[in-house]
């Protein structure tokens, strides 16, 4: 069994190699939270600063707690990801509600925007509790250490690295052993070119002795799920309305549409009257209807226009009566039956 050899060569390497910042110079676990909180989306050096800024700012959770949104707000600009201030927000007034900051892994977890890894993280980091934390990091040395290739997005996969993690938890240091396995993984193990040369586990490494370093971990076929804004305009124009063939090359190939304007992000009115490039009454039907395809979030909104004279928009002009001639997708099915006696 290799789990000696491997976290203890670890704590021999963070003793050397470890990276020093801030939040590592203490146990207290507001601090150890709003710094966890703060790098789960923004990278080190750019988390840095912000941490500094934040606690001078606010240096306890009772003080975070007392703070108005708009002032947390101010303190996170340009951070990104806003949910993260509010949830930290609101969270410290939980804390301070309930007494005392929560000093059991499920304590912990319970507070509003912590997850698995951020509760394991203060647990040992501040409480000196035997958690393993299990970040991108602890999945790639793990899965190439021991050469697993069991997808680390998968159910299965998720289990067996958190069990692992568990298992190599050197539960007299938690906190140094976590903060070893993530450092490791940050500075030597890394997605690209780790160093494997100059590696103090290189000689019983599994991936590095069977080539498939370049290959760990593995990840499922998860396709990213992409985000679609589509504008939908019914015409309207003494009984005549417009309808429009899709092309090839995307979805609903051949179906129809009224005109529709896709963007990457929802249209504004000034955008659309600018694309409709026509006068007359525009009135909206409906807002940011979501329509779930299996790579693609459709955010659709639809409006109406009524026009006396017909305007210059790509399409067939048609009787409104003779719509439902037309094949068109469900999304614009359950739109059009919004539109007023059709
Ligand atoms: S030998 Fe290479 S792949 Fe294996 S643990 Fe060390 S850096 Fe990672």
């Amino acid at each position: 069994m290799n789990a000696p050899i491997f976290s203890l060569r670890l704590l021999d390497w963070y003793a050397r190699c470890g990276r020093v910042l801030p939040w590592r110079q203490t146990t207290d676990p507001y601090r150890i939270w709003v710094s966890e909180i703060i790098l789960q989306q923004t990278r080190v050096a750019q988390g840095y600063d912000y941490f500094l800024r934040f606690v001078r700012r606010f240096p306890t959770v009772e003080a975070l707690a007392r703070a108005s949104e708009d002032e947390v707000m101010v303190q996170w600009q340009g951070l990104g990801y806003y949910s993260r201030a509010r949830n930290l927000h609101y969270a410290a007034r939980q804390i301070v509600e309930r007494g005392a900051f929560p000093s059991t892994y499920d304590d912990i977890r319970s507070l509003k925007g912590v997850g698995d890894y951020t509760a394991a993280a203060i647990a040992s980091l501040a409480f000196g509790l035997p958690c393993a934390v299990v970040d991108g990091n602890v999945y790639r040395v793990l899965s190439r250490y021991f050469g697993i290739d069991t997808p680390i997005d998968s159910t299965q996969g998720k289990k067996l690295f958190a069990a692992l993690a568990q298992e190599m938890l050197v539960a007299s240091r938690p906190a140094d052993y976590n903060q070893a396995i993530m450092d490791f993984g940050a500075l030597q193990c890394t997605p690209k070119s780790p160093s494997c040369h100059a590696c103090p586990l290189a000689d019983s490494c599994q991936a590095l002795a069977s080539g498939r370093v370049g290959q760990l971990p593995v990840k499922g076929h998860a396709t990213r799920v992409r985000d679609r804004y589509f504008t939908y305009v019914y015409v309207r124009c003494q009984g005549e309305t417009i309808v429009q063939k899709r092309g090839s090359g995307d979805i609903w190939q051949g179906l129809y549409q009224v005109p529709m304007h896709e963007t990457e992000r929802p249209m504004s009115l000034e955008e659309l009257r600018a694309w409709l490039g026509a006068d007359g009454q525009l009135t909206q039907l409906c807002a940011n209807r979501l329509h779930q395809l299996t790579h693609q979030r459709l955010h659709a909104d639809f409006y109406l226009l009524e026009v006396e004279r017909k305007p210059a928009i790509d399409g067939e002009w048609i009787k409104e009566t003779e719509l439902g001639h037309y094949a068109v997708p469900r999304l614009l099915e359950e739109l059009l039956a919004r539109v007023p006696s059709l």
